[in-house]
Protein backbone atom coordinates (compact mmCIF):
# COMPACT_ATOMS: atom_id res chain seq x y z
CA UNK A 1 0.00 0.00 0.00
CA UNK A 2 1.34 3.48 -1.28
CA UNK A 3 1.80 6.19 1.67
CA UNK A 4 -0.89 8.69 1.99
CA UNK A 5 -0.33 11.90 0.19
CA UNK A 6 -1.94 13.96 2.60
CA UNK A 7 -2.74 14.30 6.84
CA UNK A 8 -5.38 15.47 6.63
CA UNK A 9 -8.64 15.92 3.69
CA UNK A 10 -11.87 17.29 4.08
CA UNK A 11 -14.66 16.80 2.25
CA UNK A 12 -17.01 19.73 2.46
CA UNK A 13 -20.51 18.13 0.61
CA UNK A 14 -21.17 14.28 0.50
CA UNK A 15 -23.17 13.98 -2.30
CA UNK A 16 -22.34 11.63 -5.70
CA UNK A 17 -18.67 12.98 -6.05
CA UNK A 18 -17.71 14.09 -2.24
CA UNK A 19 -18.86 10.19 -1.28
CA UNK A 20 -17.17 8.52 -4.01
CA UNK A 21 -13.68 10.57 -3.03
CA UNK A 22 -13.99 9.37 0.23
CA UNK A 23 -14.65 5.50 -1.16
CA UNK A 24 -11.41 6.14 -3.73
CA UNK A 25 -9.05 7.80 -1.04
CA UNK A 26 -9.65 4.92 1.26
CA UNK A 27 -8.95 2.57 -1.59
CA UNK A 28 -5.97 4.21 -2.53
CA UNK A 29 -4.76 5.39 0.97
CA UNK A 30 -4.39 8.77 0.02
CA UNK A 31 -5.23 10.43 3.37
CA UNK A 32 -4.70 9.72 7.32
CA UNK A 33 -7.71 11.06 7.75
CA UNK A 34 -10.47 11.84 5.89
CA UNK A 35 -12.94 14.57 7.75
CA UNK A 36 -16.36 15.44 5.77
CA UNK A 37 -19.54 17.64 6.35
CA UNK A 38 -22.85 17.97 4.85
CA UNK A 39 -25.62 20.21 5.53
CA UNK A 40 -28.15 17.97 6.68
CA UNK A 41 -28.36 15.80 9.77
CA UNK A 42 -30.09 13.17 7.74
CA UNK A 43 -26.97 13.42 4.78
CA UNK A 44 -24.60 13.17 7.85
CA UNK A 45 -26.12 10.32 9.35
CA UNK A 46 -25.85 8.39 6.33
CA UNK A 47 -22.69 9.01 5.99
CA UNK A 48 -21.87 7.48 9.22
CA UNK A 49 -23.65 4.60 8.45
CA UNK A 50 -21.63 3.97 5.45
CA UNK A 51 -18.08 5.18 7.32
CA UNK A 52 -17.40 7.47 4.55
CA UNK A 53 -15.15 9.87 6.53
CA UNK A 54 -12.76 9.19 9.87
CA UNK A 55 -14.67 12.49 11.55
CA UNK A 56 -17.69 13.85 10.51
CA UNK A 57 -19.16 17.51 11.22
CA UNK A 58 -22.10 19.90 10.99
CA UNK A 59 -19.83 22.87 10.57
CA UNK A 60 -17.77 23.26 7.68
CA UNK A 61 -15.19 25.00 9.28
CA UNK A 62 -14.21 22.36 11.70
CA UNK A 63 -13.83 19.89 8.93
CA UNK A 64 -11.59 22.32 7.08
CA UNK A 65 -9.31 22.92 10.63
CA UNK A 66 -5.97 21.65 10.35
CA UNK A 67 -6.98 19.91 6.41
CA UNK A 68 -4.01 19.92 3.98
CA UNK A 69 -6.34 19.68 1.50
CA UNK A 70 -10.04 20.83 1.66
CA UNK A 71 -12.30 20.12 -1.50
CA UNK A 72 -15.64 21.90 -1.69
CA UNK A 73 -18.14 19.54 -3.11
CA UNK A 74 -21.34 21.07 -2.93
CA UNK A 75 -23.31 22.96 -5.30
CA UNK A 76 -21.48 25.60 -7.29
CA UNK A 77 -23.86 27.93 -5.52
CA UNK A 78 -22.88 27.40 -2.32
CA UNK A 79 -19.28 27.50 -2.76
CA UNK A 80 -18.65 31.94 -2.13
CA UNK A 81 -20.77 31.68 1.29
CA UNK A 82 -19.16 27.91 2.32
CA UNK A 83 -15.96 29.66 1.30
CA UNK A 84 -16.25 32.64 4.11
CA UNK A 85 -17.35 30.44 7.03
CA UNK A 86 -13.94 27.88 6.34
CA UNK A 87 -11.71 30.50 5.66
CA UNK A 88 -10.82 31.18 9.34
CA UNK A 89 -10.11 27.84 10.11
CA UNK A 90 -7.56 27.30 6.84
CA UNK A 91 -4.11 26.66 8.04
CA UNK A 92 -1.37 28.19 5.89
CA UNK A 93 0.17 25.69 3.30
CA UNK A 94 -3.32 23.89 3.09
CA UNK A 95 -4.73 23.56 -0.59
CA UNK A 96 -8.08 24.62 -1.46
CA UNK A 97 -9.70 23.21 -3.94
CA UNK A 98 -13.60 22.07 -5.22
CA UNK A 99 -15.59 19.70 -8.16
CA UNK A 100 -17.80 22.70 -9.23
CA UNK A 101 -18.63 21.73 -13.46
CA UNK A 102 -18.17 25.66 -13.83
CA UNK A 103 -14.88 27.31 -13.21
CA UNK A 104 -14.54 30.99 -13.60
CA UNK A 105 -17.70 32.40 -11.18
CA UNK A 106 -16.14 29.58 -8.56
CA UNK A 107 -12.92 31.66 -8.87
CA UNK A 108 -14.86 34.68 -8.78
CA UNK A 109 -16.94 33.82 -5.34
CA UNK A 110 -14.35 31.50 -3.92
CA UNK A 111 -10.91 33.59 -4.36
CA UNK A 112 -11.68 37.01 -2.01
CA UNK A 113 -12.62 34.33 0.79
CA UNK A 114 -8.58 32.61 0.71
CA UNK A 115 -6.35 33.53 3.17
CA UNK A 116 -3.24 34.51 2.54
CA UNK A 117 -0.56 31.13 2.69
CA UNK A 118 -3.19 29.19 1.08
CA UNK A 119 -3.68 28.07 -2.00
CA UNK A 120 -6.49 27.82 -4.22
CA UNK A 121 -6.55 25.31 -6.94
CA UNK A 122 -10.11 25.05 -8.44
CA UNK A 123 -10.93 21.40 -10.39
CA UNK A 124 -13.45 19.77 -11.96
CA UNK A 125 -13.45 15.86 -12.29
CA UNK A 126 -15.24 14.90 -15.47
CA UNK A 127 -16.89 11.93 -13.98
CA UNK A 128 -20.72 11.16 -12.90
CA UNK A 129 -23.64 9.60 -13.77
CA UNK A 130 -27.35 10.70 -12.85
CA UNK A 131 -27.75 9.53 -9.07
CA UNK A 132 -27.26 12.44 -6.26
CA UNK A 133 -27.15 11.86 -2.75
CA UNK A 134 -24.37 10.12 -0.37
CA UNK A 135 -25.07 6.68 -0.87
CA UNK A 136 -24.88 7.32 -5.12
CA UNK A 137 -20.98 7.27 -4.23
CA UNK A 138 -18.44 4.71 -5.62
CA UNK A 139 -14.71 4.57 -5.57
CA UNK A 140 -14.42 3.47 -9.70
CA UNK A 141 -16.44 6.86 -10.67
CA UNK A 142 -13.03 8.37 -11.52
CA UNK A 143 -11.06 5.33 -13.16
CA UNK A 144 -10.25 6.66 -16.62
CA UNK A 145 -12.02 9.63 -16.21
CA UNK A 146 -10.49 13.31 -17.06
CA UNK A 147 -9.84 15.94 -14.12
CA UNK A 148 -9.27 18.86 -15.50
CA UNK A 149 -7.48 21.82 -13.05
CA UNK A 150 -7.61 25.25 -13.43
CA UNK A 151 -4.74 26.76 -11.42
CA UNK A 152 -4.46 30.57 -11.48
CA UNK A 153 -1.62 32.55 -12.27
CA UNK A 154 0.20 32.58 -9.22
CA UNK A 155 -0.73 29.44 -8.07
CA UNK A 156 1.77 27.91 -6.16
CA UNK A 157 3.46 24.83 -8.47
CA UNK A 158 4.45 22.01 -5.82
CA UNK A 159 0.70 22.72 -4.65
CA UNK A 160 -0.54 22.22 -7.88
CA UNK A 161 1.88 19.08 -8.62
CA UNK A 162 0.65 17.97 -5.31
CA UNK A 163 -2.85 18.13 -6.33
CA UNK A 164 -2.10 16.98 -9.75
CA UNK A 165 -0.90 13.18 -7.87
CA UNK A 166 -4.15 13.20 -5.62
CA UNK A 167 -6.48 13.53 -8.60
CA UNK A 168 -3.74 10.54 -10.69
CA UNK A 169 -4.19 8.56 -7.75
CA UNK A 170 -7.84 8.79 -7.57
CA UNK A 171 -7.92 7.53 -11.26
CA UNK A 172 -8.05 10.04 -13.43
CA UNK A 173 -5.58 11.70 -16.06
CA UNK A 174 -5.03 15.05 -15.25
CA UNK A 175 -5.59 18.16 -18.58
CA UNK A 176 -4.49 21.51 -16.91
CA UNK A 177 -6.43 24.65 -18.90
CA UNK A 178 -7.63 28.23 -17.84
CA UNK A 179 -11.27 28.26 -16.28
CA UNK A 180 -12.12 30.85 -19.46
CA UNK A 181 -11.33 27.69 -21.48
CA UNK A 182 -12.89 24.98 -19.57
CA UNK A 183 -16.27 27.06 -19.37
CA UNK A 184 -16.44 27.18 -23.13
CA UNK A 185 -15.55 23.32 -23.52
CA UNK A 186 -18.10 21.90 -20.90
CA UNK A 187 -20.73 24.47 -22.00
CA UNK A 188 -20.61 22.23 -25.49
CA UNK A 189 -20.33 18.57 -23.88
CA UNK A 190 -21.86 18.74 -21.10
CA UNK A 191 -24.12 21.79 -19.94
CA UNK A 192 -25.85 22.22 -23.34
CA UNK A 193 -26.87 18.42 -23.60
CA UNK A 194 -28.38 18.61 -19.75
CA UNK A 195 -30.46 21.59 -21.34
CA UNK A 196 -31.54 19.79 -24.16
CA UNK A 197 -32.12 16.58 -22.42
CA UNK A 198 -34.11 18.57 -19.83
CA UNK A 199 -36.11 20.40 -22.27
CA UNK A 200 -36.88 17.43 -24.45
CA UNK A 201 -38.56 15.37 -21.87
CA UNK A 202 -40.11 18.42 -20.51
CA UNK A 203 -41.51 19.20 -23.93
CA UNK A 204 -43.04 15.50 -23.98
CA UNK A 205 -44.36 15.65 -20.83
CA UNK A 206 -46.63 18.73 -21.02
CA UNK A 207 -48.14 17.31 -24.61
CA UNK A 208 -51.65 17.59 -24.35
CA UNK A 209 -52.24 15.68 -27.01
CA UNK A 210 -49.93 12.34 -26.10
CA UNK A 211 -50.65 11.67 -22.59
CA UNK A 212 -47.76 10.76 -20.18
CA UNK A 213 -48.98 6.89 -19.82
CA UNK A 214 -48.32 7.05 -23.46
CA UNK A 215 -44.56 9.28 -23.19
CA UNK A 216 -44.16 6.14 -20.50
CA UNK A 217 -45.26 3.65 -22.74
CA UNK A 218 -43.90 4.30 -26.02
CA UNK A 219 -40.33 5.59 -25.11
CA UNK A 220 -38.02 4.63 -27.59
CA UNK A 221 -34.26 4.14 -27.05
CA UNK A 222 -34.02 7.83 -28.32
CA UNK A 223 -36.12 9.49 -25.39
CA UNK A 224 -34.96 7.18 -22.76
CA UNK A 225 -31.49 8.03 -22.81
CA UNK A 226 -32.68 12.01 -22.41
CA UNK A 227 -34.92 11.07 -19.76
CA UNK A 228 -31.59 9.27 -17.53
CA UNK A 229 -29.98 12.51 -18.47
CA UNK A 230 -32.93 14.87 -17.58
CA UNK A 231 -33.06 12.79 -14.36
CA UNK A 232 -29.63 14.92 -12.40
CA UNK A 233 -29.87 16.70 -9.60
CA UNK A 234 -32.10 19.91 -10.23
CA UNK A 235 -30.32 22.02 -7.51
CA UNK A 236 -26.73 21.17 -9.56
CA UNK A 237 -27.88 21.81 -12.47
CA UNK A 238 -29.77 25.27 -11.71
CA UNK A 239 -26.54 25.96 -10.04
CA UNK A 240 -24.40 25.19 -13.19
CA UNK A 241 -26.79 27.32 -15.76
CA UNK A 242 -27.07 30.34 -13.28
CA UNK A 243 -22.70 30.05 -13.38
CA UNK A 244 -21.97 29.47 -16.60
CA UNK A 245 -24.63 31.99 -18.60
CA UNK A 246 -22.10 33.58 -20.97
CA UNK A 247 -21.01 30.20 -22.32
CA UNK A 248 -24.18 28.71 -22.50
CA UNK A 249 -25.92 31.01 -24.09
CA UNK A 250 -23.23 31.50 -27.01
CA UNK A 251 -23.38 27.69 -27.28
CA UNK A 252 -27.01 27.81 -26.89
CA UNK A 253 -27.35 30.27 -30.36
CA UNK A 254 -24.37 28.24 -32.89
CA UNK A 255 -26.73 25.38 -31.73
CA UNK A 256 -30.12 26.77 -32.74
CA UNK A 257 -28.68 27.96 -35.80
CA UNK A 258 -27.42 24.13 -36.62
CA UNK A 259 -31.01 23.06 -35.44
CA UNK A 260 -33.16 25.72 -38.39
CA UNK A 261 -30.50 24.10 -40.27
CA UNK A 262 -31.42 20.43 -40.11
CA UNK A 263 -35.12 22.02 -40.19
CA UNK A 264 -34.59 23.44 -43.78
CA UNK A 265 -33.09 20.38 -45.01
CA UNK A 266 -36.17 17.88 -43.83
CA UNK A 267 -38.46 20.92 -44.92
CA UNK A 268 -37.03 20.86 -48.37
CA UNK A 269 -36.26 16.97 -48.48
CA UNK A 270 -32.46 17.30 -48.43
CA UNK A 271 -31.23 13.63 -47.50
CA UNK A 272 -28.26 14.18 -48.70
CA UNK A 273 -27.58 16.94 -46.41
CA UNK A 274 -29.24 14.65 -43.70
CA UNK A 275 -27.20 11.51 -44.27
CA UNK A 276 -23.82 14.00 -44.64
CA UNK A 277 -24.61 15.57 -40.63
CA UNK A 278 -25.42 12.35 -39.28
CA UNK A 279 -22.51 10.70 -40.72
CA UNK A 280 -20.56 13.31 -39.68
CA UNK A 281 -21.90 12.69 -35.89
CA UNK A 282 -22.07 8.89 -35.84
CA UNK A 283 -17.67 9.37 -36.46
CA UNK A 284 -17.69 11.66 -33.33
CA UNK A 285 -19.26 8.43 -30.96
CA UNK A 286 -16.82 6.37 -32.66
CA UNK A 287 -13.98 8.95 -31.64
CA UNK A 288 -15.23 9.26 -28.16
CA UNK A 289 -15.51 4.78 -27.85
CA UNK A 290 -11.94 5.21 -29.06
CA UNK A 291 -10.61 7.19 -27.02
CA UNK A 292 -11.92 5.22 -23.97
CA UNK A 293 -14.66 7.39 -22.48
CA UNK A 294 -17.58 5.43 -23.76
CA UNK A 295 -18.33 1.77 -24.43
CA UNK A 296 -19.97 0.37 -27.64
CA UNK A 297 -22.44 -1.66 -25.48
CA UNK A 298 -26.04 -0.54 -26.53
CA UNK A 299 -27.81 1.70 -24.40
CA UNK A 300 -24.64 2.80 -23.60
CA UNK A 301 -23.86 -0.12 -21.48
CA UNK A 302 -26.03 0.61 -18.70
CA UNK A 303 -28.60 -2.21 -19.63
CA UNK A 304 -27.54 -4.72 -17.70
CA UNK A 305 -26.73 -2.95 -14.43
CA UNK A 306 -25.61 0.50 -13.01
CA UNK A 307 -22.43 2.28 -13.77
CA UNK A 308 -21.18 0.88 -10.53
CA UNK A 309 -21.94 -2.81 -11.62
CA UNK A 310 -20.36 -2.08 -14.68
CA UNK A 311 -17.00 -0.75 -13.21
CA UNK A 312 -17.33 -3.87 -10.89
CA UNK A 313 -17.80 -6.14 -13.79
CA UNK A 314 -14.96 -4.94 -15.75
CA UNK A 315 -12.33 -4.24 -12.37
P1 LIG B 1 -25.16 15.87 -4.78
O1 LIG B 1 -25.05 14.40 -4.91
O2 LIG B 1 -26.49 16.51 -4.96
O3 LIG B 1 -24.56 16.30 -3.36
C1 LIG B 1 -24.45 17.62 -2.96
C2 LIG B 1 -23.92 17.65 -1.54
O4 LIG B 1 -23.71 19.02 -1.18
C3 LIG B 1 -24.85 17.05 -0.50
O5 LIG B 1 -24.09 16.35 0.46
C4 LIG B 1 -25.48 18.29 0.15
O6 LIG B 1 -25.84 18.10 1.49
C5 LIG B 1 -24.31 19.24 0.09
N1 LIG B 1 -24.73 20.64 0.20
C6 LIG B 1 -25.73 21.26 -0.47
N2 LIG B 1 -25.80 22.54 -0.08
C7 LIG B 1 -24.85 22.71 0.85
C8 LIG B 1 -24.43 23.81 1.63
N3 LIG B 1 -25.02 25.01 1.54
N4 LIG B 1 -23.42 23.62 2.51
C9 LIG B 1 -22.81 22.42 2.63
N5 LIG B 1 -23.16 21.34 1.90
C10 LIG B 1 -24.16 21.50 1.03
O7 LIG B 1 -24.19 16.62 -5.81
P2 LIG B 1 -22.96 16.07 -6.65
O8 LIG B 1 -23.47 15.43 -7.88
O9 LIG B 1 -22.04 15.33 -5.76
O10 LIG B 1 -22.31 17.45 -7.10
C11 LIG B 1 -21.46 18.16 -6.24
C12 LIG B 1 -20.59 19.09 -7.06
O11 LIG B 1 -19.89 18.32 -8.02
C13 LIG B 1 -21.35 20.16 -7.82
O12 LIG B 1 -20.68 21.38 -7.70
C14 LIG B 1 -21.30 19.69 -9.26
O13 LIG B 1 -21.27 20.79 -10.16
C15 LIG B 1 -20.02 18.89 -9.31
N6 LIG B 1 -19.99 17.77 -10.26
C16 LIG B 1 -21.06 16.95 -10.40
C17 LIG B 1 -21.02 15.90 -11.31
C18 LIG B 1 -22.19 14.98 -11.51
O14 LIG B 1 -22.30 14.34 -12.54
N7 LIG B 1 -23.10 14.87 -10.57
C19 LIG B 1 -19.85 15.68 -12.06
C20 LIG B 1 -18.74 16.49 -11.84
C21 LIG B 1 -18.82 17.55 -10.94
P3 LIG B 1 -27.30 17.51 1.87
O15 LIG B 1 -27.33 16.13 1.31
O16 LIG B 1 -27.23 17.53 3.36
O17 LIG B 1 -28.30 18.43 1.27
Amino acid sequence: MRSPLFDRVAIIGLGLIGSSLCHVMRRENLASEVAGSARSAATLKTAERLKLCDRLYADPAEAAANADLVILCSPVGTYGALAGKIAPALKPGAIVSDVGSVKSTVIRDVGPHIPEGVHFIPGHPIAGTEHSGPEAGFAELFDGRWAILTPLPDSDAPALEQLKSFWERCGSPVEIMTPEHHDLVLAITSHLPHLIAYNIVGTASDLETVTEKEVMKFSAGGFRDFTRIASSDPTMWRDVFLNNKDAVLEMLGRFTEDLTELQRAIRWGDGDKLFDKFSQTRAVRRGIIEAGQETADPDFGRKHGTQRESAKKSA
